[in-house]
């Protein structure tokens, strides 16, 4: 055993390489996750166990753990193979599609599976090396789900929680998972197995019933040993202090009012945000912003859109694809109803640092957020934290998880695409007041349900486990 009290594991470990003119370092990487956990981590001597992000020759013996910000960092290597087949086959190509109400079909691939578990296997090692006797693991989203079985294997003594960032599927499709009884065995190794929505939390203990014959009760399912695990919704969230600091800074206003200038003044702004991903729902979003357009209920240079469409896993046909078809819409748009110096759509394939972000949030009218299905959607949680003024409105699918805790948005369905033109016009001629009115009640809610409140209630569900209640 070793001595970390508390452990995290990760896909990621939370940092970026960074090339400096001493060589190369690693920095922090900005997400909420790392802001909740770093501090408990530099508390309890904590441990982050992950992949760096490159790919290694085939055995070449693991990276030395060194330190950022009082985290001790464990690399776990994956060759060029493993990529290919545990991380952008199994996790990327078929449980992100499944998980995601198979929004694009899954595919499955027996090899892909052998690689999963085998690095799932190297993860679990890793982990029962660092661990102190009873120490605290908590295991992080889909592409570990093996790990927490194969961890109690070796380590009985450990407290181990589980959590998945994307949602969990009903029963129906969940059944279409090759080797679905070791996915839900892997999870049943926690103790504790978190979901973002109540949702979640049903069809996985529903799953134990229909897949393994065990018989849950309430939020928990008793294991033929003995052992009971629990399962329960934390939703995720963000880091709202950080968000709100910066988007009040003056450096970032600034930036919002030139962004507004660049843009030619436009009475109104129309943004979305989101990894180029086909759960987003960006090309229906395109498509609206379109036929309003085409119906001159619109008008370009009075309305304009921005879309930010972050560059994600490239090597993935389906992702590649996706960005032939939303690309071309850009240019459909912009051909018919833009100008020289006068596009209607700003498209923006790049990945912005959170400052930009915090800008692009201020600049707009209204915030669209349509995914077809999406665990939380943490731009949707950024920009209401960035709306310190209470201006903006946000249209929100509720498909995302954040629907569940932002019931003061314009909340919508991004199938009915009628539904989703009226609600945007609706958002887009919004009162002041309505809309603060709005902005504030969403804002008092996320102030106390940050990412360090979600943080704590899952470590403290988690150290409740296994005691008499
Ligand atoms: N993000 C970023 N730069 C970009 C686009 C997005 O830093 O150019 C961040 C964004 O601020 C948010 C996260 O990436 O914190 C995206 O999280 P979300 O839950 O919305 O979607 P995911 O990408 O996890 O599916």
């Amino acid at each position: 055993t070793g001595n970390s009290s508390f452990v995290v594991v990760a896909n990621r470990l939370p940092v970026d390489q960074v090339q400096t003119p001493e060589g190369t370092t690693w920095r922090r990487s900005p997400g909420g996750l790392v802001t909740a956990l770093q501090p408990v981590l530099a508390q309890h001597k904590g441990t982050w166990i992950g992949w760096t992000g490159g790919t290694t020759k085939v055995g070449r013996p693991a990276p030395d753990p060194f330190e950022v910000d009082g985290m001790d960092l464990c690399p776990v290597p994956l060759s060029a193979d493993e990529m290919e087949r545990y991380y952008e086959g199994f996790s990327n190509s078929s449980l992100w599609p499944l998980y995601h109400d198979a929004v694009e079909p899954p595919v499955y691939k027996r090899r892909w599976w052998e690689e999963y578990r085998k690095v799932n296997q190297r993860f679990a090692d890793a982990t029962a090396k660092v661990a102190a006797q009873g120490a605290m693991v908590w295991i992080q989203d889909y592409q570990l789900q093996l790990v927490p079985a194969m961890l109690r294997e070796q380590r009985p003594d450990l407290r181990i929680g589980f959590f998945l960032h994307i949602p969990f599927p009903p029963v129906e499709l969940f059944m279409q998972l090759p080797r679905r009884a070791e996915v839900l065995k892997g999870l049943l190794g926690a103790d504790l197995v978190g979901f973002q929505r109540p949702l979640g939390a049903h069809n996985f203990l529903q799953l134990t019933r229909h897949v393994l014959g065990l018989r849950p009760r309430g939020d928990s399912v008793e294991l033929p040993d003995g052992r009971t695990v629990c399962a329960g919704a934390f939703p995720i969230s963000i880091d709202f202090a950080e968000m709100e600091r910066l988007a009040t800074s003056d450096d970032v206003r600034r930036r919002a009012t030139e962004i507004r200038e660049e843009l030619g003044k436009p009475a109104t702004v129309i943004l979305g945000v989101d990894r180029l991903d086909y759960t987003k729902g960006i090309e229906r979003r395109l498509k609206i912003f379109r036929e309003l357009l085409a119906e001159k209920r619109l008008t370009v240079p009075g309305a304009v859109m921005v879309q930010v469409a972050t560059p994600s896993r490239e090597r993935i046909e389906q992702y590649q694809s996706l960005r032939v078809k939303v690309e071309r819409e850009v240019g459909r748009i912009n051909g018919e109803y833009g100008r020289v110096g006068e596009p209607a759509v700003h498209y923006l394939h790049q990945s912005y640092n959170r400052a930009e972000l915090a800008a692009l949030y201020l600049a707009a009218d209204v915030m669209m957020v349509t995914p077809l299905r999406d665990g939380m959607n943490l731009v949707a949680k950024e920009y209401v934290a960035a709306r310190a003024d209470n201006g903006g409105a946000l249209v929100l699918s509720e498909f995302a998880g954040a629907a569940a805790e932002l019931r003061q948005a314009f909340l919508c369905n991004p199938h009915d695409l009628d539904g989703v033109k009226e609600l945007l016009l609706r958002a887009v001629k919004i009162e002041p007041g309505d809309a603060a009115r709005r902005m504030r009640a969403m804002r008092r809610y996320l102030r106390t349900h940050d990412v360090q409140a979600w943080a704590e209630s899952f470590l403290t569900a988690l150290d409740r486990t296994g005691r008499p209640a």
